[in-house]
């Protein structure tokens, strides 16, 4: 499995980093040992003195495509969870100033825990999912889908152009403004609507 990304999908965000409103999805990609699963703790790195946390929706693909047409889209996922996209945005700035690309600061291992995943069915409307973060108990990020640049389908549509989507594949969908560092001893709780789904304790 491999896991899709997509960067600055909310205004406030692209703006929080200084970086411009995309007129076309940008993504890059988390390799499947980034996968942190059944809420383990997340073991701070030696690579990086700057961890930032990123709350996502996370889409969990169903079935195989490419080319997907944005009206049919709505058949390849079947479940939403949250993730942390966690990024090491010391590593990032270096690449972001050389032009080199992101690998090491986002897809390093266990860089993406990643929730349970809630059937589609039980949300009301996809495009009214309230999200968000606590760290240590303070709520530090709220989204909505609502507030997306791009939508779930739209950015099923515009990945499957290049990359073939694969049942099992995770699709994190960009997070909402607020994201900040974390340090050993933090604990991160992330929400769907009322539900706390995640928890990654940093150690
Ligand atoms: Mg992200």
């Amino acid at each position: 499995m491999k896991m899709i990304c997509i960067g600055r999908n909310y205004s406030e965000h692209a703006r929080e980093l200084n970086n411009p409103v995309p007129s076309e999805p940008v993504f890059f990609m988390k390799p499947e040992s980034a996968q942190l699963r059944n809420n383990q703790p997340f073991i701070y790195p030696e690579f990086s003195k700057d961890i930032h946390y990123e709350a996502e929706l996370v889409l969990h693909v169903c079935k195989v495509g490419r080319n997907i047409q944005e009206k049919f889209a709505g058949t390849y996922y079947d479940g939403i969870g949250v993730g942390l996209d966690f990024t090491a945005r010391d590593l990032q700035q270096k690449a972001k100033e050389k032009g080199l690309p992101w690998e090491m600061a986002k897809a390093f291992d266990f860089s993406a825990p990643v929730s349970k995943f809630i059937p589609l069915s039980t949300f009301a409307d996809l495009a009214n999912i309230r999200f968000g973060l606590f760290k240590n108990g303070e709520l530090v990020q709220q989204g909505n889908s609502s507030e997306m640049i791009f939508s779930f389908d739209k950015i099923i549509s515009y990945v499957s152009r290049f990359v073939t989507l694969k049942q099992g594949d995770y699709i994190f969908t960009g997070t909402p403004a607020g994201v900040g560092p974390v340090q050993i001893g933090d604990r991160l709780e992330a929400f769907i609507e009322d539900q706390k789904l995640l928890l990654c304790n940093i150690r």
